[in-house]
This record gives C-alpha cells, sequence and structure tokens, in this order.
C-alpha cells in the first residue's frame, strides 16, 4: 500500500490508543517524568500514529500521551501515514528506543508472543522476524520454543490459519538428519526468565502459564471491541456507556494486568515462595528494577 506521512497537531481525543499496538506496558517512573518535562515546556517528538481513513491509531507514544493527558495539554504533534491497521500492527513491533525507554528484554518476548499469535506473522522466518523486531535471531527461536509449549499456544486463541510450512522447507526430514542445532529444536533447553536466570524445573510450568495474562488482556480489550461494534452497527443495547470512559478503564485494566506479567525468578526466595513474590515465585518488571 502507498503510504504518505505528513506531520500535523492532533487532538488527544482523536489518538486511538489501541491496546493490540502498545507492546509495552506503561512505566509510572516514564509517564512522571514526561509530565515534568512536558511542565517546564519540553518539546517532544512526533507520535508516530497511522491513519486507517478512520481511526488515527497510535503504534509509538504513548507513555508521551498518557503524560499529555495527566498533563491537561490538549494536542500533540504526530506523524501521521495513511495506511491500514495492519501496517500500525506491523509497525508496532519494531517501535524502538531511539527516544523515551530503552526496551527491556521483557518487552521484546511481548512482541514476539503478540508476533507469533498473529495469523499473518507467526509463520514467518526466525531471521525475518528478529530483523523486523531488532532483535537476534536466537532470541526469537527462544520465544518460539516457550510460546509453542505455552497454554496459549495449545488453545489457540485465535481463528486464524493453520501454520503451513514455508514453500523451501522440505516435507519432512529424512530420520537420520542430524539433529538442527537450533536451539528452539532441543526439547532439553533450559527455560529462563528474561534477566537468563534458569528456571527450576518445578516451576517451569508455572512460568510458562504467565501467557494466560495475555488472554485476560484480550478478554478486557473484547469487551469494549464488542460494544463498540454493536454500537456502529446499530445496536442501542449499549447506547447510553460512555465508549471514551470505557476504553479508558479497559486500558487501566490492561495496564494492571500488563504490569503484573513475571519478568524474573524472585531473588529473594530463588522461587520457593516469600512475601516479596506472593508466594508465586516470580517477580516483575517494576519489582526488578526497583530491586536492581
Ligand atoms: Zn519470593
Amino acid at each position: 500500500m502507498a503510504r504518505k506521512t505528513a506531520r500535523k497537531e492532533l487532538p488527544l481525543e482523536a489518538i486511538q490508543c489501541e491496546i493490540a499496538l502498545q507492546q509495552r506496558p506503561l512505566d509510572p517512573d516514564t509517564v512522571a517524568r514526561y509530565c515534568s518535562l512536558m511542565d517546564e515546556g519540553t518539546e517532544f517528538p512526533p507520535v508516530d500514529v497511522v491513519y486507517d481513513g478512520q481511526r488515527y491509531l497510535l503504534y509509538d507514544g504513548f507513555h508521551r500521551v498518557a503524560a499529555a493527558e495527566r498533563t491537561g495539554k490538549r494536542t500533540l504533534p504526530a506523524n501521521i501515514t495513511v495506511s491500514s491497521r495492519e501496517y500500525a500492527e506491523d509497525m508496532s513491533y519494531r517501535v524502538n528506543a531511539a527516544h523515551g525507554l530503552p526496551r527491556q528484554p521483557g518487552v521484546v518476548t511481548v512482541i514476539l508472543q503478540a508476533i507469533f499469535a498473529n495469523p499473518r506473522w507467526r509463520d514467518k522466518k526466525d531471521a525475518e522476524i528478529a530483523e523486523w523486531v531488532g532483535c537476534s535471531r536466537q532470541y526469537v527461536n527462544i520465544a518460539r520454543h516457550e510460546n509453542e509449549k505455552s497454554p496459549e499456544a495449545a488453545t489457540g486463541t485465535d481463528a486464524g490459519p493453520p501454520p503451513s510450512a514455508p514453500p523451501d522447507a522440505p516435507a519432512s526430514a529424512p530420520p537420520d538428519a542430524p539433529a538442527s542445532t537450533d536451539v528452539e529444536t532441543s526439547p532439553k533447553y533450559p527455560i529462563t526468565d528474561e534477566v537468563g536466570t534458569p528456571i527450576p524445573g518445578e516451576l517451569a510450568d508455572r512460568w510458562l502459564a504467565r501467557t494466560v495474562l495475555r488472554d485476560r488482556v484480550r478478554e478486557v480489550q473484547g469487551v469494549v471491541t464488542l460494544i463498540s461494534h454493536s454500537l456502529e452497527e446499530g445496536d442501542t443495547t449499549y447506547a447510553l456507556i460512555n465508549q471514551a470512559a470505557l476504553q479508558s478503564a479497559a486500558n487501566t485494566m490492561t495496564d494492571v494486568i500488563k504490569a503484573a506479567y513475571p519478568y524474573a525468578l524472585c531473588p529473594a526466595c530463588n522461587g520457593v515462595g516469600c512475601e516479596t513474590c506472593r508466594a508465586c515465585g516470580f517477580i516483575t518488571l517494576l519489582a526488578w528494577k526497583a530491586i536492581g
């Protein structure tokens, strides 16, 4: 699709903050820092949105938008690309840290999980995904391995087509083929947390089950989507719902759930269970940063 990018001052209420395009949880410290900078008059780079003919879909700048809302700004400069929602989705996978937060390893994992849940993306080669996301091919390998073992992958929560073999792949490997050196095919590959600490075997299932938090996020967002679709189709059942308030509440719920995503083995108890980790054996990214 031909794309044209223009820079324009957009009213905040026109900027659609869709959770599916936000690949990292809002970091309260960063929002607070941006708020002070905005209050001091610091100019921020434009946020990035896609105009799909109806909506301005934000894919880069969630912290700036949150800070702008909190400081009472009415508009933000935006780079507007005229394209599709799919393009916004693709771009959200490669948002990098040229400005704002450095990208944490956990964030790359979240992006890769979104990619593996996306029928347009999940069958692409590791190398292609790695180049787009800006991480190593090994990292994609590991994340794919973990994702395939997760309950989310097993239940197949979306209605995408079944994965198909890439056209240049042999139909089946000869039985005496040497074992692949790819880590993703090794059943003994040790699972590690986001900082590289091995997860003890007895905690592996619990660690992998963290992806169900993403199901909860999708359910929250699903309520908003269902109601807005019903309204678009003329269903008056939800006519009296304040859609902006509903979206904002869903965003808050999503932020809370995403912030609770297990990030590291609890350093206080090494996963045995203690007060710090509320007996679950893991701590969040925020807790990890607070300790570090
Ligand atoms: Zn603990």
